[in-house]
């Protein structure tokens, strides 16, 4: 079933990049396997997925414990505690989810650390998650206060910020999140003029039911769970 999923959702990138006039290859899979076995893991990594996305921090560092094969590189991509800040750093290839100047300053700090214990620099890769639609249960920054925020994270030497990150409203038509994806690049072109200090490479942005839009768009990184591993049970 995995196989027949990925082919499908490789198929679908192609033609979402080509409809864009966009390279397929400038989209990266992330394969969401949250809540997912160990298993159906190295059936994706066996079939050639290296990105996997995870967003619950004990839940993904007792996979990694498991299986981490030099080549594979998790993602968090769900709302990281101050606290759970010593946990994650410099064990993601990126960090999606950084909703706040506090996390950043926690990261920092827990980078910091552990650069000095391991006596080697650690720089952990994030992207900003901003709350496009404003719904007030979802987690993120404002549009608003992301250019500011942004400002303010230069200084922390051992994070790297590389783009946004959003997660769209859930929507009976498709074609409702659109904007949403639209308004995510064009605070990315904003970001690029204001804070050029960081170069806004990636847009994080699109799931199993708009990552086609979300392509068309221009998501560089696209986050993708039950169209590859099939409908989670809680
Ligand atoms: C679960 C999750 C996904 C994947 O969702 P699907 O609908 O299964 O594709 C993507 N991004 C975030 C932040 C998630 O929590």
């Amino acid at each position: 079933m995995i196989a027949a999923n990925l082919a499908r959702v490789h198929a679908q990138i192609a033609e979402a990049a080509l409809r864009a006039e966009r390279r397929p290859e400038s989209v990266t899979l992330v394969a969401v396997s949250k809540t997912k076995p160990l298993e159906a893991i190295k059936v994706a990594y066996n079939l050639g997925i290296r990105d996997f996305g995870e967003n619950r921090v004990q839940e993904v560092l007792e996979k990694q414990a498991t299986f981490s094969p030099p080549d594979l590189r998790w993602h968090m991509i769900g709302h990281v505690q101050t606290n759970k800040a010593n946990k994650v750093c410099g064990s993601f290839a990126y960090i999606h989810s950084v909703d706040s100047l506090h996390l950043a300053l926690s990261l920092q700090r827990a980078a910091e650390k552990k650069s000095h214990a391991e006596e080697t620099a650690v720089v952990q890769p994030v992207l900003l998650q901003v709350n496009i639609s404003g719904e007030a249960r979802k987690e993120g920054m404002t549009p608003e206060e992301t250019p500011a925020i942004a400002r303010q994270l230069r200084s922390l030497s051992h994070l790297k910020v590389q783009g946004l990150m959003t997660v769209a409203p859930l929507v009976d038509d498709q074609e409702q999140v659109r904007p949403v994806f639209q308004a995510l690049r064009q605070l990315r072109d904003k970001l690029r003029q204001e804070v050029p200090e960081y170069s806004w490479d990636q847009l994080s942005m699109g799931m199993t039911d708009d990552y086609p839009i979300a392509i068309e768009e221009g998501a560089t990184i696209v986050r993708v769970g039950r169209a590859i591993f099939g409908e989670r049970v809680k």
